[in-house]
């Protein structure tokens, strides 16, 4: 059986108790809400903080609503609200889908779109017992100084592995984050970045308040597809979310896809806009996009699957993504 370290567990009402708690304990603390991540990687001795700050009885961390336009999910809203609230699948069905692929459902009753955000990232020599990483002498990420992916890089290369976020990225979503410094606004766009060990710009103390999608996110044309080895419970080997702006005859104003699961941050595919733009997505048009997507992707041995059969995968998922969005 693995055992939790020992931790003391606080439950405030407020953003401002929850900054606070964080900021009182500093190093020792870190923001719980789901806890279907965190709590396995501190049984794993991943993290062993010594205060759990609990986010989900934070009233003002709740609700999916529209304001002005954009749509607001509160950052403790359950992975299962997001991917069944009404709004959510009427507006942006892509996103209610990639919430509904995320683990299974008792995960996704207790996972929340914030945890989701803020993801650790995961790789075969890291998601592991701390006895079966003490054998191996550890790695880079924690406790050790190589990394076993790349072997002779000093950087931690672990996957990017979260659902929602590739879908939040097609539909310019803005994350809200609170902290000792105050309150600032984040496109997810920018939110992550290229490094396995802490591959988001959140600062230490900050807490992800609210996800906020803009009304121009509205008249876009998203899907959402995800390669995993069964289809409940298993993280991601592949995802794409592909978004487009298609006039009434079919013509593609803009376009854009971001994959995921391959190195520590999704990757925002280039050079889609000059392929579709002005024409149809016929079968011509879905070819060469798949095309420039396998170019540009690289899988790494991060995860325990053939990282030359996920690259095979990038066109397949590519057209399947681009099927749902044209259909
Ligand atoms: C068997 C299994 C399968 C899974 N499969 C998938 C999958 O297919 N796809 C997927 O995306 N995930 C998967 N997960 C991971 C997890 O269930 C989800 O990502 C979930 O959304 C995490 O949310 P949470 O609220 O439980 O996060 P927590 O576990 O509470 O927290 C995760 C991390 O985020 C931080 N955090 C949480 N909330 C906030 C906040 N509001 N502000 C700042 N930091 C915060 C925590 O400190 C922690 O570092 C799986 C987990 C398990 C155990
Ligand atoms: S990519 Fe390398 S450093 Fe990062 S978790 Fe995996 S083995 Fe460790």
């Amino acid at each position: 059986m693995l055992r939790l370290p020992p931790f003391r567990y606080h439950r405030p009402a407020t953003i401002d108790e929850a900054v606070s708690l964080l900021g009182e304990y500093g190093d020792e603390a870190l923001p719980v809400s789901g806890g279907t991540d965190l709590v396995p990687n501190m049984k794993h001795r991943l993290f062993e903080p010594r205060h759990l700050v609990a986010l989900k009885g934070v009233g003002a961390l709740k609700g999916i609503r529209e304001e002005d336009g954009w749509l607001r999910i509160g950052a403790a809203e359950t992975l299962t609200a997001v991917g069944s609230d009404p709004i959510a699948r009427a507006r942006f069905p892509a996103l209610a889908d990639a919430a509904g692929h995320v683990a299974g459902p008792q995960l996704r009753n207790m996972g929340t779109i914030g945890g989701n955000l803020c993801l650790d990232t995961r790789c075969t020599y890291y998601n592991q017992t701390e006895f079966w990483r003490g054998a191996l002498g550890y790695c880079l990420k924690k406790d050790g100084t190589v990394c076993h992916v790349t072997r002779v890089g000093k950087k931690c290369v672990a996957a990017h592995s979260a659902d929602t976020p590739p879908v939040l990225m097609v539909l310019d979503a803005v994350a809200v984050l609170v902290g000792p410094g105050g309150r600032r606004e984040l496109p997810v766009r920018d939110f992550f970045v290229a490094d396995g060990i802490a591959n988001s710009r959140r600062e230490p103390g900050e807490i992800v308040t609210e996800i906020r999608i803009p009304p121009t996110a509205a008249g876009r044309r998203a899907a959402y597809v995800k390669l995993r080895q069964r289809q409940a419970i298993d993280f991601p080997l592949l995802t794409v979310a592909v978004a487009a702006d298609i006039e009434g005859d079919g013509t593609v104003r803009s376009i854009e896809g971001v994959v995921t699961a391959l190195g520590s941050r999704p990757k925002e595919l280039s050079g889609w806009r000059e392929i579709a733009e002005g024409r149809r997505l016929d079968d011509e048009v879905v070819a060469e996009l798949a095309g420039r997507a396998h170019q540009q992707c690289h899988p790494l041995e991060n995860i325990i699957v053939d990282p030359d059969w996920r690259r095979a995968m990038v066109p397949v998922y590519v057209r399947r993504a681009l099927e749902k969005v044209t259909t």
